[in-house]
């Protein structure tokens, strides 16, 4: 069956709305310019409904397509189509009556499909809750409810006999229209409220949104705290009432980063505004929403990974109606509609969870800032390890830098040492050095925490007599030896096996792990430390949302303990008792194939020290290393962050990388390795020819990917940079329409990944 679509050259945003700020209406002739969700990258034609009024831009449209139907987005209006009117299919239903976004956020997501070169209708489903997209209203739908009289003469006599009908009645009186359901939920039936109805003393109304429950009054307590002179300056900068404007709020570990977020949010609520604050995955804790529900004295909304699709519906309608004043979310909350936006912050800016890597490939950090420039508010980005673009574009003064260079309260920074692995007894990856300091520490009475970016037992299973180690069957990567239970899993993929009692090889049984990850060393500083207890802290300790509640709560009760944890440890939390923190092995980071490791590598152990000496006590950081005289290593001994970054910005500079260049991968996958480099190849002559039509982009490839092989499936990758975004956009987007428009092999999958965050 042929379809009508229409494929547009050049970016459709700039052909519906740059010269019109808000939604334009249409008149009868036109026809509707439909984002439908496909994977194709095109703006699909249809007829209006018959007989029914014209809709608005931005609301949702059941059309056919296909054999199927589906509900997409109403982009706008065009005169003309280049599809013959004849072939154009009439849409079916209208669902909306008013646009789902305001005008600015439908123009941010427009501009997030053509930054990324998504396909347009997919791009409104990844920022809309799954209820939404599959036709939920919009709204909650009005329901029936009873509400008492005005109270007559001779009120108290006519019910003199009916106690609990007086009391139905003053009830209703009290909290306002009850729906039936609430009304049994207090203790009444259907036949008293029959009672009052027959008397003429309560009646049933409809009751639209604005009668349901109200808004929360927001009441913001007053802060505990003074701010010092530098949390002053930078609150002074966050100004909302000059509309948009991006802050780097660029703070150590400790320094009240959080407390600038918290004044500069009250003083938003105070003008009627709302606030929307984005955390990393991992900082979306109970704890954290209810320090922010303390302070407004307010529901605070989340929205997050974790919640089902009705909690997401409920959450989505309370940004949007503007019922919810601070919403607090992950990645996707970035997409939330706010029907009176006042700023955004983004907490930990620098974190890699705010890089969605599959599908929309968008980063939640660059969305927030467009998003804000187009709503003209201002948003702050704050991180005591500033990610290398935020950090450029403040010290290009593109973004206001807001330092607080101090930690807040008694805590002072902590002294950092690297221990030399190389010249020192080690056992278990414990050298004698940093030993005899965890017994001071502990005897002490204080905490100590251990990092090590390594979940499972071991990271390798080998073979002593010849050699071998195992590998995963899908992937070019070890697997990863776990205790409980005892399996061999692959972390790149889902595969898991047993683990074998004799070499696959040469059949040998002197088979053993090499190397330790958290369980190993959990059961070897147990023993050593016994009766202090350990607690581990990772993926695989902490799933569920309660499990790692428990776990600071257990650790919080501040009694002598050993914290050991991978990353999971480094962001955010507060452990006031520790005051020795030790990375285990900074080497881990140091040799990493992508060109962030390093950025990556210093972010982590600067985050990880912060966790040291958070109250009032004195704080001590060593790192252990087999590179004791590495210059970078050596650099965050004696250097700020901000120093060794500006070191490392250099070499980027140097190199043609980010932020210094605009990076984009075409990233391509195939079961068959074959097809995979054919057309990798393929795609690489597309884009050379199409290079030779534009100057300033380089070209890289065609690569095999570091790991080439991951989840049964060959990669490869072309690396496409240049200095000039203007042009990288038009080159990407005339790429993608010529790959699109030729054949792709039924085993391959292509994508384009703007902005990679890495090259792996
Ligand atoms: P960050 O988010 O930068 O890591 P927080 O905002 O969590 O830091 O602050 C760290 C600690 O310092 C908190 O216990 C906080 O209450 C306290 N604090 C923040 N600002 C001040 C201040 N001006 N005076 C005293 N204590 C402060
Ligand atoms: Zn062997
Ligand atoms: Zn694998």
């Amino acid at each position: 069956m042929l379809l009508a679509f229409q494929l547009l050259s050049g970016s459709f945003s700039n052909h519906l709305f740059t010269d019109t700020q808000r939604f334009v209406i249409a008149s009868s002739s036109q026809f509707l310019r439909v984002a439908v969700p496909t994977p194709l990258r095109r703006v699909f034609d249809y007829l209006p409904v018959v007989g029914v009024d014209a809709p608005v831009a931005g609301t949702r449209i059941r059309v056919p397509f296909g054999r199927r139907q589906v509900i997409g987005i109403l982009l706008g209006f065009a005169e003309s189509s280049s599809w013959p009117e004849k072939q154009l299919k009439p849409a079916l239903e209208y669902l909306d009556s008013e646009p789902l976004f305001s005008a600015e956020l439908f123009q941010a997501l427009l501009w997030a499909s053509d930054y990324y070169q998504h396909p347009v209708g997919d791009t409104f489903a990844t920022a809309l809750p799954k209820l939404i997209r599959t036709g939920s209203p919009i709204e909650p739908p009005a329901k029936i409810r009873y509400r008492a009289l005005p109270p007559e003469q001779g009120l108290a006599s006519q019910l003199a006999r009916a106690p609990r009908q007086l009391e139905l009645l003053e009830n209703l009186t009290h909290s306002g229209p009850l729906t039936m359901a609430e009304i049994r939920e207090a203790g009444f039936d259907r036949a008293l409220l029959k009672q009052l109805e027959d008397k003429g003393l309560t009646e049933a109304i409809l009751a639209d949104r604005s009668e349901e429950k109200p808004g929360p009054d927001v009441t913001v307590a007053a802060s505990s705290v003074r701010p010092n002179a530098e949390q002053i300056s930078a609150l002074a900068a966050i100004t909302h009432e000059l509309g948009f404007q991006c802050s780097l709020l660029d703070g150590v570990t400790g320094s009240g980063k959080t407390e600038v977020y918290m004044q500069a949010i009250a003083k938003v609520l105070e003008a009627g505004k709302q606030c929307l604050l984005l955390v990393p995955e991992i900082g979306l804790t109970p704890q954290n929403l209810r320090r922010f529900e303390q302070r407004f004295n307010c529901p605070v909304v989340a929205m997050h990974s974790a919640m089902t699709d009705r909690e997401r519906l409920l959450a989505w309608r309370a940004a949007r109606s503007g019922w919810a004043p601070i919403v607090i979310g992950t990645r996707s909350a970035v997409f939330l509609p706010l029907a009176n936006p006042g700023i955004i912050i983004i907490d930990e800016e620098h974190d890699a969870s705010f890089k969605q890597q599959e599908g929309l490939r968008y980063s939640a950090r660059d969305f927030a800032v467009k998003r804000a420039q187009l709503e003209n508010i201002p948003v702050v980005l704050g991180s005591a390890t500033p990610s290398f673009e935020s950090l450029n574009n403040a010290l290009a003064g593109k973004f206001q830098h807001l330092k607080l260079s101090q930690r807040a309260g008694p805590a002072s920074a902590p002294k950092i040492s690297l221990i030399d692995m190389a010249s020192e007894p080690v056992k278990e990856g414990i050298s004698e050095a940093l030993s005899v300091k965890i017994d001071k520490h502990l005897q002490q009475g204080n905490q100590v925490l251990l990092f090590i970016n390594r979940r499972g037992y071991a990271p390798v299973l080998q073979c002593n007599s010849c050699g071998w180690h195992c590998e995963c069957r899908h992937c070019n990567a070890s697997m990863t030896v776990h205790a409980s239970p005892p399996s061999l899993r692959c972390h790149h993929c889902e595969a898991r096996t047993n683990i074998p009692s004799h070499c696959p090889n040469c059949q040998s049984d002197k088979i053993s792990t090499m190397g330790a990850g958290t369980q190993k060393l959990e059961q070897f500083l147990d023993k050593q430390y016994r009766p202090v207890p350990v607690f581990r802290i990772d993926r695989d300790s902490t799933r569920g949302r309660e499990a790692f509640a428990q776990l600071t709560d257990k650790i919080n009760q501040g009694e002598p303990s050993v914290l050991l944890g991978t990353q999971m440890l480094a962001k955010g939390h507060h452990f006031p008792n520790v005051t020795l923190v030790a990375i285990l092995d900074a080497d881990i980071g140091l040799f990493s194939p992508d060109f962030r490791g390093q950025e990556q590598m210093i972010q982590t152990i600067v985050q990880v020290a912060g966790r040291a000496g958070r109250a009032n006590k004195m704080g001590e950081v060593v790192i252990q290393t087999r590179y004791a005289k590495h210059p970078g290593l050596n650099s965050l001994i004696t250097q700020s962050y901000e120093q060794c970054a500006k070191s490392l910005l250099q070499e980027r500079q140097l190199s043609h990388m980010p932020p210094f260049t605009h990076l984009c991968l075409l990233r391509i996958e195939s079961s068959v390795a074959q097809q995979g480099v054919r057309f990798a190849r393929q795609c690489f002559e597309t884009a050379f020819h199409l290079q030779q039509q534009e100057q300033q982009i380089e070209l890289i490839g065609p690569l095999p990917a570091p790991m080439e092989r991951k989840a049964g499936r060959f990669r490869f990758q072309l690396h496409i940079k240049s200095a000039s975004r203007p042009r990288l956009q038009r080159f990407l987007q005339a790429l993608v329409v010529t790959i699109e428009g030729g054949r792709t092999p039924s085993q391959v999958r292509w994508s384009l990944d703007v902005d990679a965050q890495d090259l792996l």
